[in-house]
């Protein structure tokens, strides 16, 4: 009988740049909106069936409905917030801020199962779904105690919020349910002690844990130096101050930012002595930041330098982020990211290739 042919699995990590047309409805009005909910069920059509088009066997609804971006979908719009929490500061200069808890209880307005109902009405392969990590929402709570409402109470809320955000894509047949830990590695810029990037890893595990681990396979968290506006908030952090933390991760995949980084062996050697043997990493081999679309024999050749370090049912790929975390992110156009994700399907292809003809 024929070997079956090696594959090597590939996945997206979530956003995909809006199109123009939602982009400035969505400036001019309120996201609850109801005039922009066939806009934005044009912009899912469109997106999955443009990822479909590149060729990846696993799609995402591209976060077209994410308002206002991949951190705060499920707090936007509450009425105990105020506008000036926790601000993240980009290497260009700009900054993000997130919402500040005023009062308790904490509580979700929208799950992220709620995008997956209507990308799973037009896609035709496997979808995941991407939530927020409770250790970026855990900056929400403010350094003055809110009174009535300690923050013990606050994180039981939360860790309870989170769980059900995961169970509920889970229980829709996600994929994969990716957790964005993009403040991992800044934990370790604002606090090089690395407590601050302890108490994440903690804090993520306590909810980590209530999952079997049958469910964790299907579980997944990224980490990046983040990316907005073609521009980073902590890629000088050595990985080496973050990974053998963040694979503590009660979790059986992680998509690791790689394509960006100076120096990929240095990088590699560290997931190679950390990785545990029931967790996969895929390694980013495109780079969204970068405004250049990668070559698929660029992406072979990473892929295979990856191989070397990596037990192969152990690695997959996927871009080192999102192409737009932030809905107003207009620095990469759509057709760049279509691109970038196609020169990743068919570089991952080629590696595989090249791979189980050796063996
Ligand atoms: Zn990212």
């Amino acid at each position: 009988m024929a070997k079956p042919a090696l594959t090597i699995p590939t996945e997206p990590i979530g956003s995909i740049p809006r199109p123009a047309f939602l982009i400035e409805r969505i400036a001019k009005c309120d996201s609850d909106d109801p005039s922009l909910a066939p806009l934005y069920e044009d912009a899912v059509r469109d997106t999955v069936a443009r990822l479909e088009a590149t060729g990846s066997p696993v799609v995402t609804d591209g976060e077209q409905r994410k308002y206002q971006n991949f951190a705060t979908y499920c707090v936007h719009g509450l009425a105990n917030t105020a506008p000036d929490g926790f601000t993240i500061s980009f290497r260009d200069g700009h900054t993000r801020r997130l919402p500040r808890l005023t009062r308790g209880p904490f509580r979700y307005r929208r799950y992220a199962d709620s995008y997956l109902d209507l990308a799973m009405r037009y896609a035709h392969r496997p979808v995941k779904q991407a939530v927020i990590a409770p250790s970026a929402l855990s900056l929400m709570y403010p350094a003055a105690p809110i009174r009535d409402y300690s923050r013990e109470q606050f994180i039981d809320d939360l860790l309870r919020e989170h769980e059900t955000d995961i169970r509920r894509c889970l229980k829709k047949g996600a994929h994969k349910v990716q957790v964005d830990f993009t403040e991992g590695r800044l934990a370790v810029k604002v606090d090089p002690s690395g407590h601050l990037l302890n108490s994440f890893i903690d804090l993520n595990n306590l909810a980590l844990s209530r999952f079997s681990p049958e469910q964790r396979r299907r579980i997944g968290v990224h980490t990046c130096p983040g990316n907005d506006f073609d521009s980073t908030h902590s890629a000088d952090v050595d990985y080496a101050q973050l990974l053998p933390s963040l694979f503590e991760l009660k979790a059986g995949n992680f998509y690791i930012a790689l394509a960006g980084e100076r120096d990929a062996p240095h990088v590699l050697k560290i997931i190679r002595a950390y990785l545990k043997p029931d967790q996969r990493a895929f390694i980013g081999v495109t780079a969204p930041v970068d405004p250049r679309v990668e070559t698929a024999e660029e992406v072979r050749d990473r892929v295979l330098e990856a191989a070397e370090y990596i037990p192969l049912e152990q690695l997959g790929t996927t871009d080192d982020c999102g192409f737009s975390p932030f809905c107003d992110d207009t620095s990469t156009s759509r057709d760049t990211a279509f691109a970038k994700i196609r020169a990743r399907v068919l570089g991952t292809q080629l590696a595989a290739a090249l791979i189980g003809g050796r063996a």
